[in-house]
């Protein structure tokens, strides 16, 4: 695998471009974004982002590839699937390695991450049977009608920073298995990921032009938007991109999925496990450097829930292990980039003076041998309010904050009453709030005992609310809906049809 273009800058750092019908190539617009290593500060690769120009040839290319590409049998594009398979279970490692090198997360986490999206590419093997029609006989006397589900044509994805494998695999697998061509634009902060899958594809035997990658920012993704070659996009990122996003691409009369971000609870019971109910908010809240769109980032605890959890809670946020993702032990890595942690520090400054109770601060936090690294410690709140701009904005970084509440159902009323309402969970031993819960909770993806509730591949992935603008969740039999769409056939042939034209609606006789 080579993953990146064989450009290389004027100080010989690589030049990350883009790929397309089979090739790297460089893109044509600047070569000035700089890709950090987060854990040690160093620039360790430029992007040079695409101009409107390389849009359109990206997407001719993968116009051109459509015509043949969605004309191959299900079954051949899912044996395609499973080599892909196995090539990105032999290249795990390399993928996890190139993530934590860009993103910064923990190896483990990465390795986890790729595990995810390979179970896409394991869903998209099972094509054939997700595209079967469904075909109803004699429909009147000597007629059938059946539909079935054929692909749009040119599809693309856009993503974010925070799963540079895992979201895009959300997407490439169910659209190109149902016969679609792909053209994904990655985040510029993490590009690499983006092109090693490229040259997965290409191994796995995928012809030019079906997957191809495109850099850059919003010039490329609003050149996608308003091409007309291209049907659908399906996007990943903050909220108010992904309205954005939605409202022009609607506009531009494209079918759209737009998932947004999230500000996800955890509400825990007093009759919880509270061991267990801290266990995962220390994970959830603080895996991926709260980095995760179903992070954890608030904890609502009820009645003496508080009393149980916030002692244990804050001696384990204060011994979290922080240092660079590829030292075995680190629990957490660093913020991806250096602006980000500003920007998390800021919220944090703005917690301290809107009367929330600090009781880990994480703003001061460095690791030896580390210095220029982006790190943050683990920060907890006590005593935060729904006012607060803490508690009403996605802070995404390693920032806990814990509201207390007297009831479950003030839990619920108040998680309701949230813009977001992307991942939740509640941590209980009553079947009786579980259920409540489950049922009444405005949310999309709910846990209960389960900290972050993110659906298997065959299930879908999506938020409700702010959190998703779209009728469609990502990948699961919604993914393959959405990257399809329906006809419906009637047929009967002339030795059953009686003669003479016939003016009023047809019924069934
Ligand atoms: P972002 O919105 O900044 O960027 C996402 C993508 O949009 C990137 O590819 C970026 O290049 C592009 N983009 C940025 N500005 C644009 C513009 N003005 N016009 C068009 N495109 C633009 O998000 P991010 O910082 O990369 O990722 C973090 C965010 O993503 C968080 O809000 C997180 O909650 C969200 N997220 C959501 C989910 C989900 O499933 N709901 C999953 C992962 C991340």
């Amino acid at each position: 695998m080579t993953g990146v273009t064989k450009a290389t800058h004027q100080d010989s750092v690589t030049v990350v471009g883009n790929y397309m019908a089979g090739k790297h190539c460089k893109a044509s617009g600047s070569a000035g974004h700089k890709v950090f290593n987060p854990a040690t500060g160093e620039v360790t690769a430029y992007v040079q982002y695409a101009t409107v120009e390389d849009v359109d040839q990206a997407v001719a290319h993968a116009r051109k590839a459509f015509a043949s590409w969605s004309e191959v049998p299900p079954i051949i594009r899912a044996r395609k699937m499973n080599r892909l398979l196995a090539l990105m279970q032999e290249h795990k490692q390399a993928l996890a390695e190139a993530i934590t090198t860009e993103h910064g997360k923990v190896l483990s986490d990465a390795m986890g991450e790729v595990e995810r999206g390979i179970d896409i590419v394991e869903f998209a093997c099972g094509i054939p049977q997700l595209l079967k029609g469904d075909f109803s006989d004699q429909v009147s006397t000597n007629m059938d009608n059946w539909t079935l589900r054929q692909p749009l044509g040119v599809v693309a994805g856009v993503t974010p920073f925070n799963f540079p494998v895992m979201v895009p695999a959300w997407m490439f697998p169910v659209a190109i298995a149902c016969g679609n061509t792909f053209i994904l634009k990655p985040s510029p902060t993490d590009p690499t990921p983006s092109l090693m899958l490229a040259d997965l594809m290409q191994a796995a035997g995928f012809p030019d032009g079906v997957f191809n990658v495109v850099q850059g920012d919003k010039v490329a993704v609003d050149a996608l938007l308003d091409h007309p070659d291209v049907q659908a996009l399906s996007f990943v990122g903050s909220t108010p991109i992904a309205n954005a996003v939605y409202q022009r691409g609607a506009a531009n009369g494209k079918r759209v999925q737009a998932l947004g971000g999230a500000k996800n609870h955890m509400v825990v019971m007093p009759d919880a496990d509270i061991s267990k109910a801290v266990d995962g908010l220390m994970g959830a809240a603080f895996g991926s450097a709260g980095e995760r769109c179903m992070a954890i980032s608030v904890a609502v605890l009820v009645a003496d829930a508080a009393e149980q959890v916030m002692p244990l809670l804050t001696q384990r946020a204060k011994q979290l292990r922080i240092g660079s993702g590829m030292v075995a032990d680190s629990e957490m890595g660093p913020i991806v980039t250096a602006a980000a942690r500003q920007r998390i520090s800021g919220y944090i400054d703005a917690g301290v003076a809107e009367g929330a109770n600090l009781l880990v601060d994480g703003r001061d936090h460095s690791v030896p041998g580390y210095e220029d690294g982006f790190f943050l410690g683990a920060t907890l709140f006590d005593h935060v309010t729904a006012d607060m701009k803490i508690y009403q904005e996605e802070i995404f970084g390693p920032v806990l904050c814990c509201v207390r509440v007297d009831t479950v159902e003030q839990a619920i009323e108040l998680i309701n009453a949230h813009r977001f309402g992307n991942g939740v969970s509640c941590y209980t031993r009553s079947g009786g709030v579980a259920r409540l819960f489950n049922r009444t909770i405005q949310v999309g993806m709910v846990g209960i005992n389960v900290p972050i509730p993110v659906p298997m591949a065959w299930q879908g992935f999506g938020g409700w609310k702010k959190s998703l603008f779209g009728d469609m969740h990502a990948y699961g039999e919604e993914g393959v809906r959405f990257y399809t769409r329906q006809k419906s056939i009637m047929q009967r042939w002339p030795q059953d049809m009686a003669d003479g034209a016939e003016f009023a609606m047809p019924v069934a006789k």
